[in-house]
């Protein structure tokens, strides 16, 4: 079934020629997914098609009309749902939300821009609230990309491989471990001798230990609190060396 994105952008072609391209683009070819943009300019009446305001209480910026949205979000019947809002103060994003989208028939992203949008309009019409991180960008629109681009490439089909969304960073609420590829010596550093071995267990125990030691040093808040399990602390002492080995000299 072809996942349905809808967004409410006042720039659909920033949305629509970086979805026009590799992945996401290959993707839509194969039906994987479907993107399609409204502009809330088009639900405006005035000849100047104005979507903004000053803010009532006074401050700098503009902040966006709540008519022109909730008229978008009204005028497309078959608009899929949840209506996401994006915005500095919503939910988190992450990769369990990732795959909680990449598990629904489709939704709709809401693009803020100026200082953000008439509440009204976020009470009127929108079911969920994300934040990409905790910093401000100019608009939704990036945003957006991002909500796309991890979502769409969680669905079966959309990557050449589907393996490669089972083993990467998050998918077991770890980092990945190190990749590598040919040559196997760059400037004088190895690939470790365990990844050219062909013992497939053992090289599956070497990940495993690196991605344990990456996540400890890097990313503590991920692990589990109750610490680390008998097996993984053997896995540790089997492979206590950290990447490949250094260079000479
Ligand atoms: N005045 C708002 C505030 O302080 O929360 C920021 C508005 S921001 C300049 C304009 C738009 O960019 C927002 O309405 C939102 O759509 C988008 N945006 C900015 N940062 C974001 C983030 N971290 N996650 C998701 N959307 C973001």
């Amino acid at each position: 079934m072809t996942l349905q994105i809808d967004v409410i952008t006042l720039f659909p072609e920033l949305l629509e020629h970086y979805a026009d391209a590799t992945i996401l683009k290959r993707a839509a070819d194969k039906g994987v997914w479907r993107l399609r943009c409204h502009d809330p300019r088009n639900e405006t009446d005035d000849p100047h098609r104005t979507v903004d305001d000053t803010p009532f209480g006074g401050g700098a910026g503009m902040v966006l009309r709540a008519e022109p949205i909730v008229r978008t979000v009204r005028s497309v019947v078959d608009l899929p749902r949840p209506v996401i809002a994006l915005t500095p103060s919503g939910r988190r994003f992450d990769q369990s939300v990732a795959r909680e989208l990449a598990a629904t028939d489709g939704f709709t992203l809401l693009c803020g821009r100026y200082e953000g949008i008439d509440q009204r309009a976020l009470d009127a019409v929108v079911d969920d609230e994300i934040s990409i991180g905790d910093f401000v960008l100019a608009g939704g629109e990036l945003a957006a990309l991002c909500v796309i681009e991890a979502v769409v490439r969680l669905r079966p089909g959309a990557l050449g491989n589907d393996e490669s969304v089972v083993e990467e960073s998050f998918s077991d609420g770890l980092l990945e471990y190190p990749q590598y590829t040919k040559p196997a010596e760059f400037e004088g550093r190895l690939v470790p001798d365990v990844l050219r071995s062909g013992d497939h267990g053992r090289v599956a125990h070497w990940r495993r230990a690196q991605a344990l030691r990456r996540t400890m040093s890097r990313r503590p808040d991920l692990l589990d609190t109750d610490g680390l399990s008998e097996a993984d602390r053997r896995l540790l002492l089997e492979f206590p060396e950290e990447n490949g080995p250094q260079p000479n000299g």
